[in-house]
């Protein structure tokens, strides 16, 4: 049974008069956390043993008719709830921006740091707790640095789009059962069991003076394809560099995921293991190559105008018995035991969903029974003429939470239909 979910919108508009010029500022600063922190990803504990590259914060600052907004892209897990908090009072101590205007993601690379105080993975650990009371001021840093950059700029948009990287997950399968992840070459495989999403949105924005500024890509790929135990950012490292060596160093390339939980990397047809460093540079390589298609369809946006919308959405979630908790909290002990024990993949997948819905109830001192609440950020850059008259869901842009899932990503639009990915327009 699912429970009814609590909703809260606001929204602000921000709305420049015709002449209103744009400034535009981006801003790189690394987060690579220390070697032998505890990585997020997997259901195990794994200390990193080296760096293949750094982790960014990364910043846009748009600036309309007195008011800037930023949109910032981390090469992290996620962005859990009290670190946006922190971070965005930090950007409004060291800014002239106002926390909620600033719109911030996670990759979702699954090479970085755990980032939960509460993770079962190494959270307590004290080089966690030391990098995470770091975090915000890094970030902050991104965002005054790309303010303190603003410059008179053009902006551009065009729509790519890539569909031979990017795979459902999820497969009807010979038995009549859908399986998940059913392997490479599986002879049970029918066909897929949902959909991807092949959009590749980019944004450009250059000086006045012709200079690359920033480049936004967003595209809804599950960011898993590098694995072990070394530091990455994982495709956004390839697709940064590719376009750098296009457009100059001095300019910032963000990556944002789309509703990626259940699009990811693997093709099923293809027999070869698509693993590592290697396998993340085909991926970067080849969304790169469709951004470089894209570029001569970059088309300018006249007099552009700058919406922000921010959207509290509770999602409900399912019921869970005092039952499940507990089969769930023996699967963990069994995780811990002798390796025989171990249970199977899809047992802790289970049992973690199951811990993580009762967490989240009302002894987590939740916002209402059984519910999560989501922030919905987005920042919309459209010809002016297109926003009159616009309402709240509008010209809202991106930017699902880390790990958002592709059914999550759909609930929410069916909560805010016209409230999908980045609008060029
Ligand atoms: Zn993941």
């Amino acid at each position: 049974m699912m429970r009814v979910m609590p909703l809260m919108v606001c929204a602000v508009l921000v709305t420049p008069a015709w002449s209103a010029e744009l400034r535009v500022g981006a801003a790189a600063v690394p987060i690579t956390p220390p070697t032998g922190i505890p990585m997020a990803g997997y259901y195990s504990e794994r200390g990193a043993q080296g760096v293949h590259d750094d982790l960014q914060a990364k910043a846009i600052v748009l600036e309309a008719g007195g008011r800037a907004v930023a949109l910032v892209v981390l090469d992290l897990i996620s962005t859990p709830r009290g670190l946006v908090e922190l971070t965005r009072k930090e950007i409004e101590r060291t800014t002239h921006l106002q926390g909620a205007d600033v719109m911030i993601s996670a990759t979702h690379t699954h090479t970085g740091p755990v980032l939960g105080r509460d993770s079962r993975f190494g959270g307590q650990s004290d080089v966690v707790r030391d990098y995470l009371s770091g975090l915000p001021g890094r970030i902050a840093e991104a965002v005054r640095l790309a303010e303190s950059r603003l410059t008179p700029a053009k902006v551009f948009a065009a729509r790519g789009r890539e569909e031979s990287i990017a795979f459902n997950r999820r497969y009807h399968m010979t038995d009549g059962t859908v399986g998940w992840n059913p392997g490479k070459l599986n002879p049970k495989i029918l066909k897929p069991a949902g959909p991807i999403d092949p959009e590749v949105p980019v944004v450009y924005f250059e000086s006045t003076g012709g200079k690359p500024l920033a480049t936004y890509v967003n595209y809804a790929v599950h960011l898993d394809n590098v694995g072990q135990s070394q530091i990455s950012a994982d495709l956004p490292y390839t697709l940064s560099r590719t376009l750098t060596d296009f457009k100059g160093p001095e300019m910032i390339t963000l990556f944002s995921a789309g509703c990626c939980g259940d699009v990811n990397h693997i093709d099923v047809r293809w027999g070869e293991p698509q693993r590592g460093f290697a396998n993340a540079a085909r991926m970067g390589t080849i969304l790169a190559a469709e951004v470089l298609r894209a570029w001569p369809h970059l088309k300018p946006i006249d007099a552009p105008a700058i919406r922000v919308k921010s959207t509290m959405v509770s999602l409900a979630l399912p019921e869970v018995g005092d039952g499940d908790v507990e089969k769930a909290r023996q699967v963990v002990a069994r995780m811990q035991g002798r390796r025989a024990e171990r249970p199977g993949f899809m047992e802790m997948v289970q049992a973690f969903k199951v811990l993580d819905v009762a967490a989240a109830g009302p002894a987590a001192g939740g916002r209402g029974p059984g519910s999560r609440p989501w922030e919905r950020v987005g920042v919309g850059i459209a010809p002016w003429r297109d926003l009159r008259g616009a309402g709240p869901g509008d010209q809202a842009g991106l930017p699902v939470p880390a790990h958002g899932h592709r059914r999550a990503g759909q609930r929410c639009d069916r909560l805010h239909p016209g409230a999908p990915g980045l609008r060029p327009g």
